[in-house]
C-alpha cells in the first residue's frame, strides 16, 4: 500500500517537522501532563502555526482559512498527533467547532467565533455528556428555557474535557417539552458567564482534562443558539463525525513503532520472536487504521458527512492505539512504567498506555460505534 500523498504534502509534513524540532521542547508529551507549562507550549505554537498559515489550512479564506485542502488537513493532523497534539486544547475548536459553525453559524457568530479559533487564540470546550446521557445522548436533561428574548440554562455536564482552560463552550440543551431528539438545541456559551462552576474530575489523564461543569440558570443571548432552535441533533451528529475523523492517534502509534524499533535495533534478534509479531501485527493494524482514515477523508472531499464510514475507522484507531500501547509496554518491559526525559521514548510508553485505555469510551465508546457500522450494513449501505 502507497501511502504517499505527493510532493506538496510532503513538503508540508517537512515544514511542520521543522517547527516542530525548532518550537517543542524535546521528549513534550502534550498540554495535559502535569507541567503546566506544556499548555503554555501548546497556546504558544497554535499561535506560530496560525502566523505560518497553517494552524486552519483548510478552512476558506473568508474564514480566516488557507484555502487548502482536506488532504493537506490530514497531514496537518498527522504530524500534530504524531508529536503529542501540540495544539493542545484548542484542536476541538479547529477541529469541528470551527467548521459546525461555518456549517451552522449566524453570519454574526461566524464574524464573532471564527476569527480567534483561525488565530489560535481561543479554547472551546464540547459539553454533551452528562451523568444519565452518555451514549444515550439523546436523553440529556439540561434545560434552556425562554427568558425575554433570550435563554435561561440549567443542568450538569460531566467528561468535560479541557472545561477548566477553556474560554467558550458549546454546550447542547433541551428546549420545550420535546423527547429524545426532538427539542436538543446547541448554545455557545462563553465559560466565565455567571452560573457556571467547573469542577476537575482526577483520572489518570492528568491535569485537569476532564470535567463536570454545572449551569446554574446561566443567561445566554438570542445570538447564542447555534442553528435552528430544536436542531441540535443534526448539528451534534456532523460534530462527533468530525471529531471521530481528527484523531488521527495512528500516526503517533506509527513514530511510536518506529521509535522502539530504532531503540531496540541493537539487541533486536535477542528478543522474544512473540515480541516481533506483535510488533509487527501492531504495524499492521496501524496502517489499516491510516487507511480507513484516508478513506473518510476521500468520503468527505465528495462533500458528504461520513458518519457511518467515519466510524469505522475510529474503530480501527482506537485498537491500533490500545494494541500499540501493549507492545510497548512489553517491549519496554521492568522499565515501561516511567516517567520523564530519561525514561524509554522519554516517557511516551507509560503516557500512550494511559491515554490508549480512555481512547476506546471517548468521542462515543467502542460499542456506539460498532452498532452504527452494524446498523448501516443491515441496512444494506456501504461501509
Ligand atoms: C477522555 C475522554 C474525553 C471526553 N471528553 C468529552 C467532552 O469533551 N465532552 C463530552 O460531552 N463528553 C466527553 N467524554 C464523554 C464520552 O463521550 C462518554 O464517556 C461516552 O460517550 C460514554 O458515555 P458514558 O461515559 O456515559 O458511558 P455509558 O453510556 O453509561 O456506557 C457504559 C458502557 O455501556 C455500554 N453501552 C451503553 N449503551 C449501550 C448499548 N445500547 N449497547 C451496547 N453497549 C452499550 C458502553 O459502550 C459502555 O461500555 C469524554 C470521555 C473520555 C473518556
Amino acid at each position: 500500500m502507497d501511502f504517499d500523498l505527493g510532493e506538496d504534502a510532503s513538503a508540508l509534513r517537512t515544514r511542520l517537522r521543522e517547527l516542530i524540532a525548532q518550537h517543542l521542547p524535546e521528549g513534550f508529551l502534550g498540554a495535559f501532563t502535569n507541567d503546566p507549562a506544556d499548555l503554555d507550549v501548546t497556546q504558544a505554537f497554535c499561535r506560530l502555526l496560525a502566523a505560518e498559515g497553517l494552524l486552519t489550512l483548510s478552512w476558506p479564506v473568508e474564514f480566516g482559512g488557507g484555502g487548502g485542502s482536506l488532504w493537506d488537513q490530514t497531514v496537518v493532523r498527522e504530524e500534530m498527533w504524531a508529536h503529542h497534539e501540540p495544539r493542545g486544547a484548542q484542536y476541538m475548536g479547529l477541529n469541528w467547532v470551527g467548521p459546525a459553525i461555518m456549517a451552522y453559524g449566524s453570519p454574526e457568530q461566524k464574524a464573532q467565533h471564527l476569527p480567534p479559533i483561525a488565530a489560535g487564540e481561543v479554547i472551546w470546550c464540547q459539553g454533551f455528556s452528562e451523568p444519565e446521557a452518555g451514549s444515550d445522548l439523546a436523553a440529556l436533561r439540561t434545560k434552556a428555557e425562554p427568558d425575554g428574548d433570550g435563554w435561561r440554562i440549567t443542568g450538569q455536564k460531566i467528561w468535560t474535557s479541557y472545561a477548566g482552560m477553556a474560554q467558550w463552550c458549546i454546550i447542547a440543551a433541551r428546549v420545550g417539552g420535546g423527547e429524545r431528539h426532538e427539542g436538543i438545541t446547541m448554545f455557545l456559551v462563553p465559560m466565565d458567564a455567571p452560573g457556571i462552576e467547573v469542577r476537575p474530575i482526577r483520572s489518570m489523564l492528568g491535569y485537569h482534562h476532564l470535567n463536570e461543569v454545572f449551569f446554574d440558570d446561566v443567561a445566554a443571548g438570542p445570538d447564542a443558539v447555534l442553528g435552528e432552535i430544536g436542531g441540535g441533533w443534526s448539528v451534534i451528529k456532523t460534530a462527533l463525525a468530525h471529531e471521530r475523523v481528527g484523531i488521527a492517534r495512528y500516526a503517533r502509534c506509527e513514530r511510536l513503532l518506529s521509535a522502539l524499533g530504532a531503540e531496540l535495533a541493537p539487541h533486536w534478534d535477542d528478543l522474544p520472536s512473540s515480541l516481533h509479531a506483535a510488533w509487527a501485527r501492531a504495524l499492521v493494524q496501524v496502517r489499516v487504521a491510516r487507511l480507513l482514515a484516508y478513506r473518510t477523508v476521500h468520503a468527505q472531499e465528495s462533500g458528504g458527512v461520513p458518519d457511518v464510514i467515519a466510524s469505522a475507522a475510529r474503530i480501527a484507531v482506537t485498537q491500533c492505539d490500545q494494541a500499540v500501547g501493549e507492545v510497548l509496554f512489553s517491549a519496554t518491559d521492568h522499565r515501561s512504567l516511567e516517567a520523564g526525559f530519561d525514561a524509554p521514548l522519554h516517557g511516551a510508553v507509560e503516557d500512550h498506555w494511559r491515554y490508549a485505555q480512555a481512547a476506546t469510551v471517548a468521542s462515543g465508546t467502542i460499542e456506539v460505534q460498532r452498532m452504527i457500522v452494524a446498523k448501516a450494513l443491515l441496512r444494506g449501505e456501504p461501509v
